[in-house]
């Protein structure tokens, strides 16, 4: 059978409900009123203070399918997206939760009885992680029926989950699926190594720790259970194909980039990074704006900002010189519109962002062009090899050229560029400005905001209001 993503979302919640679990619907991609993280990473954020025990909700299981971001903070995965096949700046994490109701062997339990008899997946691809120290998870894998030689134990890094730096935690118990096309090459050394071929579908987390500040940990009232997986891979999974690019969420936005480039997306090609990374980055900027986020120089904006231009970035290598991005948004709205109407109603505040952000890099481009170009002249002619990483760092900082585009200026010219140099300056000041990464300019936002009203796009738009009840911090 060949599960489509929509059935494969009411699948999983469909079967925790019949559980006994709430379905409760995403929460927004800015954290309500959590000052610690830059955007909802996990399906657990909105429960957190659940867990804490510092809020009591009218049930003890809850499911959801969350929005999550992973574009910054202590899950960064920006830099993955385009060149594995797993990783996405947005992404929708389907999960489970119990506050202080059942524990290990109910949790396990479900996560096998979902995956091999309701999703049919074939024991013999699947592997079992847990924890070092784990030996009770160990048990029960073994006791639903995984086979001994299939379930392997990782330490911290990959076994112990934790939100932020500080906040809810604990061990965790993870599920693989081996991808390739031959079983003998199926072995345990593929499991959390480099490369997606072996693939981590889902996590559960066994939440019995809070960490502080000082990184002392404390149990938890009561030990409680949160598990996330990701649609996308699951879908790569159920459909059949080796990449989340090749499903369903993704193929109509591929599409429609193809379409606008006037170019074919090949997997292996050169060029298979940038088609993926523009329909990775549709996804999110359509979605990070939809709940409200405006690009600035600051926080959150900021990092809206750097996704926006990484995707206008890898646009150049596919021929676009002028405004494209917003013209996949449509296929975007498409794919997500059904479930997160909050896209289709604030999609004219979208478009109207976007569109103006695109314009503005345009023209950072055009003056960044001009000023670097007789800068490389005046190197040449001095008789210099490489473009210093300090002068390459100042047009970064003044004019938000990226690095990349800088590199790509200076071999237009014969030039390599100092990256060593480069990293060392950005290294010193992001030491420097670390403290002020803290600080969202809301002042910043409103004025973004008012010139867009001013400009005459009304649309209902409740992400700003929220953002000042909130006092968002990053
Ligand atoms: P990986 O090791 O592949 O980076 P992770 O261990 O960081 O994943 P978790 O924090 O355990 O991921 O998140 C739970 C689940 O969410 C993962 O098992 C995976 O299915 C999904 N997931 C995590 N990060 C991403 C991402 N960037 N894009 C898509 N899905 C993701
Ligand atoms: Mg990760
Ligand atoms: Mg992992
Ligand atoms: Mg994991």
């Amino acid at each position: 059978k060949l599960w489509s993503s929509r059935e494969i979302r009411k699948t999983f919640l469909d079967f925790f409900a019949k559980k006994g679990h709430q379905v409760v619907p995403s929460s927004s991609l800015i954290p309500a009123g959590d000052t610690t993280l830059l955007f909802t990473n996990a399906g657990m954020n909105q429960f957190k203070d659940v867990f804490l025990g510092r809020e009591v909700r009218p049930y003890t299981r809850a499911t959801s399918c969350q929005k999550c971001v992973r574009a910054g903070g202590k899950h960064n995965d920006l830099d993955n997206v385009g060149y594995t096949g797993r990783h996405h700046t947005f992404f929708e994490m389907l999960g489970n939760f119990s506050f202080g109701d059942y524990f290990k062997e109910e949790a396990i339990a479900f996560a096998w009885e979902l995956l091999t008899e309701v999703y049919g997946l074939p024991v013999e691809r699947l592997w079992f992680t847990v924890y070092t120290e784990d030996d009770e998870s160990a048990k029960l894998w073994e006791k639903v029926g995984a086979p001994r030689e299939r379930i392997l134990r990782f330490g911290e890094k990959d076994n112990f989950w934790a939100m932020g730096e500080t906040g809810p935690c604990g061990p965790c118990t993870e599920i693989h699926y081996y991808q390739g096309e031959d079983l003998r090459q199926n072995t345990a050394d593929l499991v959390n190594g480099p490369g997606d071929v072996t693939l981590e579908i889902w996590n559960l987390v066994f939440m019995q720790y809070e960490r502080d500040a000082q990184g002392h940990l404390y149990p938890l009232p009561k030990p409680c259970v949160d598990t996330g997986a990701g649609l996308e891979r699951l879908a790569a999974v159920l459909q059949g194909v080796s990449s989340n690019y090749d499903t369903d969420l993704f193929t109509p936005i591929l599409a429609r980039v193809e379409e606008l480039a006037q170019r074919r997306y090949e997997k292996d090609s050169e060029l298979g990074p940038a088609f993926r990374v523009i329909a990775d980055h549709a996804r999110a900027v359509t979605m990070l704006l939809a709940d409200g986020v405006v690009p600035s120089n600051e926080g959150r904006g900021y990092v809206l900002r750097r996704i926006i231009r990484r995707a206008l970035r890898y646009g150049r290598r596919l021929g676009f010189d002028g405004v494209f991005l917003v013209d996949v948004v449509p296929a975007v709205v498409d794919s997500l519109g059904d479930v997160y109407p909050e896209v289709r109603e604030r999609l004219p505040v979208v478009t109207e962002l976007l569109r103006t952000e695109e314009e503005r890099f345009a023209r950072t481009l055009n003056v960044g062009t001009d000023v670097v170009g007789r800068e490389l002249e005046r190197l040449k002619r001095a008789g210099a090899t490489v473009m210093p990483g300090d002068v390459a760092f100042r047009f970064y900082e003044t004019y938000g050229l990226p690095l990349e585009v800088l590199e790509e200026f200076a071999q237009e010219e014969g030039l390599r560029l100092d990256r060593e140099g480069f990293d060392t300056r950005l290294e010193e000041v992001r030491r420097a400005g670390q403290e002020s990464w803290k600080g969202e300019l809301l002042a910043r936002t409103r004025e973004e905001y008012e010139l867009l009203v001013e400009r005459g796009v009304s649309s209902e738009f409740v992400g700003y209001e929220q953002l000042e009840l909130e006092g968002a911090t990053v």
